[in-house]
């Protein structure tokens, strides 16, 4: 029932499935699933019927897929944040995570074994790194959680390559014309985490206080850590 690519036999076996011959016509225990569907688009159709056969062929259960599903949503920037800041805050840390970024990430016990092969770049005075798949939507994930949306859109993937510059500021960033911007492209073997260069003025901070500065965008490369100033005016609009 599902090698099909056209959309419409989804509603044709949606029909079939609802069509239980027990001749009652009220609301019955599916009927909620069935309305769930009719706002599903035809990508999200053929993941659940993907689902449905793993599971007919026993191959995963219900509760692998729902604590799979979890994992992935557990991933945010935070678990990022802490590695920059600890590269901020110990500088044979950093030397270690720009030598090997998987190994490095070890040592935190944080698991970056879904990406083949993890790098870390050191945005300084000179180099500013930037980061852009320009096949699909290649992310380090296990340490960003899911892409933003612009990420994996064709405009900021072509003008990310055609006109960075451009790019950055289509998202507000600017990169100073004396910095020398290097573009690096995402694949399914590679992945990068850009180390943001760590804000004035945070002399003495503790590792945990620095993982606050630390923001998606600037592990992504289109974006500046947050100055303490900026992070105060932050927290202060957070707080009301
Ligand atoms: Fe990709």
């Amino acid at each position: 029932m599902v090698t099909t690519n056209d959309p419409n036999k989804y509603q044709s076996h949606k029909s079939r499935s609802h069509g239980n011959g027990g001749g009652h016509d009220h609301d019955h225990a599916d009927a909620p699933v069935e309305r769930i569907e009719h706002d599903l688009d035809y990508f999200q159709v053929r993941v659940l019927a993907l689902a449905e056969i793993l599971k007919e062929k026993g191959i995963l259960t219900t509760d692998e897929m729902r604590r799979a599903v979890e994992d992935i949503y557990s991933k945010t920037p935070a678990i990022g944040s802490r590695v920059v800041a600890r590269s901020w805050a110990d500088p044979a840390f950093k030397e270690r995570l720009l030598e090997n970024a998987a190994a490095a990430c070890d040592e935190m016990e944080i698991n970056t074994s879904g990406i083949n092969h993890l790098v870390a770049l050191e945005n300084t005075e000179e180099v500013h790194y930037m980061v852009v798949c320009t096949l699909c939507s290649c992310y380090p994930r296990p340490l960003l959680g899911q892409p933003p949306t612009w990420y994996k859109s064709f405009p900021y993937r072509s003008k990310a390559v055609a006109d960075p510059r451009g790019a950055l500021k289509d998202l507000g960033y600017e990169v100073p014309e004396d910095i020398e911007l290097r573009v690096v492209d995402s694949t399914a073997d590679c992945r990068y985490l850009i180390l943001p260069r760590r804000p004035a003025g945070t002399e003495g901070w503790s590792e945990e206080k620095l993982t606050a500065l630390v923001t998606r965008d600037s592990m992504i490369g289109v974006g500046n850590a947050l100055t303490p100033a900026e992070f105060e005016a932050g927290a202060g609009a957070l707080l009301g």
